[in-house]
């Protein structure tokens, strides 16, 4: 692996030179001070970025309220053409995308390629949504008028990002405001700040006028988000991350009458039926579980199993949970990558330490792995019954725990008891049985007999805590619209007023 260290701006990474500092205005700005990025798989500094203060987050907003008009106004054929341009260079810079996910996450470098592959996707598939986007027509009651319903940009977006997916949720909130003729500021996680970095970086060489794309990252997301959502000029925040910091932020958007999308966290129940296929559910299992080391807002939090097929399901399941190989995202045959963080790491500790406690069996794993880096081993605990809270903890972590239940309706009973509402999964041979739990299921989304979901033309987003709105597909790029209704007379005489 190259060595890289770097301020002002990284070293070459595959000819690829990303910048450490502040993009605003269409210009990289470096800033007094600086943080550390770390790379949770050696624990070594890779690079130091411009900490951004609350006095940037006005100077990025004047810099999207400046570039606002004239690229909500440019015609849906340049800024298709704009699109298409910046997919090309995307695809172009795969690897170095994948490095640098790699670099400052630790996920497996295969991983990496498929967070791109979607990432990117994204670009083509707004690219070709933008020039087929409708509004309505309809005639006046009375018959003397036209209802005309056009759709128009909110204005400059707020987009902050967390560290799991970085480049997936820069790409799918920016791909979306930008296709709707908004002009945004990007918030990148502190953890993940080169993979948005690099995004913003693509998108100025493919021709983004300046302005319209902004990018800020800062040690301190809060004094930055505070004097950011104070702006009136501010029309929309879409956030991705934690209820918690999700709620702060809707308090305040609340405050301000500012347009808001939530994606906030998941409490996935993976529900196995005694007629399912079970080599299947085994394999989707293992990936909706350990991808990204169980770090995902969609990953199987509660694996839930009918009793017929329980115990068959368990040993496939410990069996394959067993095999997967836990290291650095760059070394080849890696399944698992490193946790985040310490901090994370001490919260994983904690949480398989409740689930000893509250009685659960330890299959295999339950510990750190004993070297550099912030390594987990697949763990998996047999929580039969268990009930409580501790359930609908976001495990958020390479720990998997199966509860068992002896009827669909149990089992959908046990699945829409959590205060989340984002993935859920249903894996069934009967068809009819799968639509049934499926419409009862209090989730936004429902994979049935698959553990993956995410796609371009989908809209993704959950209910309850997990959030408000959508991200992706058609609905995604209306998140990012407001009707206008068009009054137009064509017959005074049968426009009567009530
Ligand atoms: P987080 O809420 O701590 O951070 C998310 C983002 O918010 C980061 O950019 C962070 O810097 C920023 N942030 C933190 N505190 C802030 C504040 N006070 N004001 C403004 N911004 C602030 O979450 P995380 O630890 O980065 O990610 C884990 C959580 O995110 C999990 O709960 C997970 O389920 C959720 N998540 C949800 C989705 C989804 O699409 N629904 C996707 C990924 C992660």
């Amino acid at each position: 692996m190259t060595s890289l260290v770097g301020t002002p701006a990284l070293a070459d990474l595959r000819g690829h030179r990303i910048s450490t500092e502040l993009f605003i205005g269409g210009r990289w700005t470096s800033t007094a001070s600086a943080f550390d990025v770390t790379n949770p798989s050696t624990g070594e500094v890779i690079a130091a970025m411009s900490d951004a203060g609350p006095q940037d987050g006005s100077l990025a907003m004047d810099a999207a309220v400046l570039a606002a008009e004239a690229w909500a106004a440019m015609s849906p054929r340049a800024r298709a053409n704009l699109f298409h341009a910046a997919h090309a260079l995307l695809v172009e810079r795969a690897d170095a995308f994948a490095e640098v996910m790699v670099l400052e996450s630790g996920k497996p470098r295969a991983e990496a390629a498929g967070e791109f592959a979607l990432s990117a996707g994204f670009f083509q598939w707004y690219a070709e949504q933008i020039a087929h986007l409708h509004g309505t027509f309809a005639s006046g009651s009375p018959g003397g008028y036209r209802i005309i319903t056009t759709h128009q940009p909110v204005g400059p977006c707020f987009l902050i990002t967390p560290w799991n997916f970085p480049l997936l949720m820069s790409a799918r909130k920016a791909g979306a405001a930008l296709a709707a003729g908004c002009t945004v500021i990007i918030k990148s996680a502190k953890e993940t700040p080169l993979t948005a970095a690099l995004f913003v970086q693509t998108l100025e060489d493919a021709g983004f006028p300046p302005g319209v794309v902004n990018l800020l990252h800062t040690s301190d997301s809060a004094a930055l988000s505070e004097q950011v959502m104070s702006d009136p000029r501010l029309r929309k925040i879409s956030f991705t991350g934690s209820t918690g910091v999700g709620s702060t932020l809707l308090a305040k958007a609340a405050s301000n009458i500012v347009n808001a999308s939530m994606e906030l966290g998941g409490d996935g129940p993976f529900i196995v039926l005694d007629d399912a296929d079970i080599d299947l559910a085994v394999r989707e299992a293992i990936v909706c579980k350990f991808r990204n080391a169980g770090q995902a807002c969609v990953a199987a939090n509660r694996i839930i199993l009918h009793e017929a097929i329980a115990e068959e399901f368990t040993q496939k399941f410990i069996a394959q949970a067993a095999q997967l190989r836990v290291g650095d995202g760059f070394d080849d045959g890696v399944d698992v990558g490193p946790i985040i963080s310490e901090r994370q790491l001490e919260r994983v500790a904690r949480l398989v330490a409740q689930f000893t406690e509250a009685g659960a069996e330890l299959l295999i794993g339950g510990s750190r792995i004993d070297r550099t880096g912030n390594f987990f081993a697949p763990t998996v605990f047999r929580a039969g019954s268990l009930s409580g809270e501790l359930c609908n903890e976001e495990l958020f972590a390479p720990v998997a725990a199966l509860y068992t239940v002896s009827s669909g309706e149990e089992a959908l009973a046990f699945a829409n008891a959590t205060p989340y509402g984002l993935a859920s999964y249903l894996f069934t041979n009967d068809l009819s049985r799968a639509f049934v739990l499926a419409e009862k299921l209090e989730f936004g989304m429902v994979g049935i007999n698959r553990g993956i979901m995410a796609d371009p033309a989908a809209a993704f987003g959950g209910t309850k805590a997990s959030g408000l709105g959508r991200e992706g597909g058609h609905d995604g790029i209306y998140e990012f619209l407001e009707p206008k209704y068009l009054a137009v007379t064509i017959d005074e005489t049968r426009g009567a007023h009530a």
